[in-house]
């Protein structure tokens, strides 16, 4: 089922108090947090609708899913950021067609990404994923224990070292999902810790981007200093084609 345009305004409209008075909440400056509206598996119609209701940012999953939307929404000044795990021989879709991408998660990717855009003689902005709850399904460098972090940081200086048209922006996680507040503050509150400590360890590099919480728990990843949140069902509804 795919939502009219007046719910998905209406939905799109209350996430955004939503973000507002998490901020307050924590004592944050709101216009520091950006909503990314996902919208893998809507189609463009259910697009549409949040775009004229003022989204500026999209995420997509699949390059493949992505380009035909990318290309009929291109009036819009919206900006698409890739936040699924890429296989590398679909670099050159994300290189091209995407304005960041928020899920690199080897050092091999990052050196195609790097080959592609220096050709073209881009730079594209990206964030680190980092796998914080262990699971097997999950991508990302693997970061559940913080006694492992050490061992992360030749790859990552690797690529800011040997990828100058990757502009590292900060880090990405997408915790298990929890009905327990606790926990899922837990795995936030984590996965600022681990953006802090590589701040810490590259600090001529830029970490400022914190992407975590989606449509169940953006309001407490904001509490936990989410800078970026990827909302999509809470704004667009279920997913038609899942
Ligand atoms: C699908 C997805 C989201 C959004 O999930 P919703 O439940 O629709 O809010 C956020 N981040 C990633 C990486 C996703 O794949």
């Amino acid at each position: 089922m795919v939502l009219d345009a007046l719910t998905i305004r209406q939905n799109y409209l209350k996430v955004l108090e939503q973000i507002y008075q998490a901020a307050l909440r924590s004592g944050r400056d709101p216009s520091q947090i950006r909503l990314v509206v996902v919208t893998k598996g809507q189609p463009i119609e259910a697009i549409r609708a949040v775009v004229e209701a003022g989204a500026k940012l999209l995420g997509e999953n699949y390059p493949e899913e992505a380009l035909p939307k990318i290309e009929a929404l291109q009036d819009y000044p919206v900006e698409w950021h890739m936040i699924g795990h890429l296989q590398s021989r679909k670099a050159k879709l994300v290189a091209q067609y995407f304005d960041w991408f928020e899920a690199l998660d080897s050092v091999r990717l990052a050196q195609k990404l790097e080959r592609i855009l220096s050709e073209q003689g881009r730079r594209l902005p990206v964030l680190l994923e980092f796998n914080v709850g262990g699971e097997e399904s999950k991508s990302g460098w693997k970061a559940e224990s913080s006694e492992t972090w050490p061992a992360l940081l030749s790859e990552i200086e690797l690529i800011l070292n040997t990828c100058p048209h990757l502009d590292v922006r900060g880090i990405m996680t997408m915790p298990p999902l929890t009905e327990d507040p606790h926990r899922a503050r837990q795995y936030f509150a984590h996965s600022r810790h681990l953006r802090d400590f590589l701040a810490r360890a590259f600090p001529n590099a830029s970490w400022g981007e914190l992407s975590m919480g989606t449509s169940v728990d953006f309001p407490l990843a904001i509490e936990e200093g989410a800078t970026i949140v990827r909302v999509g069902q809470a704004i667009l509804g279920p997913r038609p084609y899942p």
